[in-house]
Formats: C-alpha cells, structure tokens, sequence
C-alpha cells in the first residue's frame, strides 16, 4: 500500500496540483490538515483534496476558517486570511471543514496521522525534547504506533528513536533558484523494524525550511519506506493570486524564500 501523505496546503493550488502530477504512483491520500488559510483558493483546493482519499485529520487554520475556533491565538496577518477565507468558502465547504476529525486518526495499522502532535492537536514538534515529551504523554493508542505522520510546523522530516536514542532526520536536499522547474528532489527513508518515527511531509503550499518547493512525502508498506519529495511549483502564479485577491503582501512574499 502506498499512500501520499500531504499536509499544510494551506489554499495554495498551484503546489498542490504540482505534488498531484508529479508524485509517484499512490493507492491513497492521507491529509494532515491546513488545507485552508493563507492561500487565495480555498473552495477550489478543498473540491481537490475531497476527492483524494479517506484520511484527514483538522489543523487549527481548518478550524479557525469555518468557526469552530476564533481567532485570538492568531497573528495579525494569519488572522486576515482567515476572516478573507471565512467570506469565501461556499456553505458546503465550510460544513465539511466543521466535522474534520481531530487526530490523531489510524491510517493504517501501526501508522497514525495528526497535525501537531499525539498529546495536542495544536503543539508544534520542533526539537526532539518536544518529540520526547509527545510519545511520553500521548494518548496510548497514538504513543503505541511505531510510524506517526505529523504536520503543522511546515518543516520537512522529523525524528526517529532507537530504544531511548533520539534522532533528527533532515531530508538532504539542493539549493535550487526559485522557479528552477527541473529541481524536483526525492530523499528515501528507510524504516528500520524496531524504530519509532514522527514524521513530517513538509508543507505543500507554504513551506517554512528554506526551501520554496512544495514539499510532501510517499509512505510504502511493501517496501517500509518513506520518500521525501520536493516538487516545484508556479511560485509567481500563487503569489500573483494572492496580492490580486487582497490578501496581505507578506503571504505572498514568504513563498520566495520558503520561511
Ligand atoms: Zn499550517
């Protein structure tokens, strides 16, 4: 079973339809959440990834764009997208944002999905300290999956452990000019039989590593692998989409340089 693991799309269908055609062959989509926020498409970025696949789990944009949650915890500028995505989506899609499960969700055996982390569907895993304090805390049946896929940070990779011992797994990836339409990149990731991981596919629509590609990742059963994968994208076309739309300045400059 292979399945395409996207997550933090965050409205931006020029990446997403990027990932879509250059992704490897896959049986399933499993989706991490944030497909909405920031971006100038949401409507027609959720009537993609409705149809793909069985598994989502909600992100907090998710939740803060169809009201389920307000928008005090929010930036000024993260907070304007929501209110402009608010008036955009269709009723449909803002009452398919509202019944979005909340991770962590089993996607198959021994691999959960989530945004944040197992504990907390908001927390951002950025060092392996958080990494530790997450399986140690999680919800047993989450801390009980050998391969956890997370989302949120925007930052492609994640941590492995070995017993006790704690890894930082960073994909090795080029430097390539924004708009290098010959730079997507695959970084296979062998799982070892005894290890644990939480994993990041990276964002596809707003990545925050440095790099400006859309990231995502392909999970193999057969071959118990995980591939990361850097796909290049119309940059120019989501930002052109985004000033046009009103939208503030900073979300389309960001996707520039990736942070
Ligand atoms: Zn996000």
């Amino acid at each position: 079973m292979r399945a395409l693991v996207l997550s933090d799309i965050h409205a931006n269908l020029d990446a997403l339809d990027a990932v879509l055609s250059a992704a490897p062959p896959h049986d399933t989509v499993w989706n991490l959440g944030d497909s909405v926020g920031y971006g100038a498409q949401p409507n027609e970025v959720i009537e993609r990834v409705r149809g793909l696949g069985k598994v989502f789990v909600r992100g907090n944009h998710d939740r803060a764009c169809c009201g389920l949650t307000s928008l005090e915890s929010f930036n000024a500028i993260a907070a304007r997208a929501a209110e402009w995505t608010r008036r955009q989506l269709t009723r449909e899609h803002t009452r398919w944002l509202r019944v979005l499960p909340q991770g962590p969700v089993i996607a198959t055996d021994g691999v959960a999905c989530m945004h944040g982390s197992a504990a907390d569907e908001d927390e951002y895993l950025l060092s392996i300290r958080d990494a530790i304090e997450d399986v140690a805390i999680a919800p047993l049946h989450a801390s009980q999956t050998r391969l956890n896929f997370f989302g949120h940070t925007h930052v492609q990779g994640g941590f492995a452990a070995n017993d006790e011992e704690w890894f930082r797994l960073t994909p090795a990836f080029g430097k390539f000019p924004v708009g290098d339409s010959h730079s997507y990149e695959e970084y296979e990731l062998q799982l070892r039989s005894g290890a644990r991981y939480l994993l990041n596919p990276g964002s596809v629509g707003q990545p925050r590593d440095q790099d400006w590609r859309a990231a995502c990742a392909l999970y193999d059963g057969g071959s118990s692998t995980v591939t990361f994968l850097r796909v290049p994208y119309d940059v120019r076309a989501a930002q052109a989409r985004i000033l046009a739309a009103g939208l503030p300045d900073r979300l389309a400059t960001r996707l520039r340089t990736g942070r």
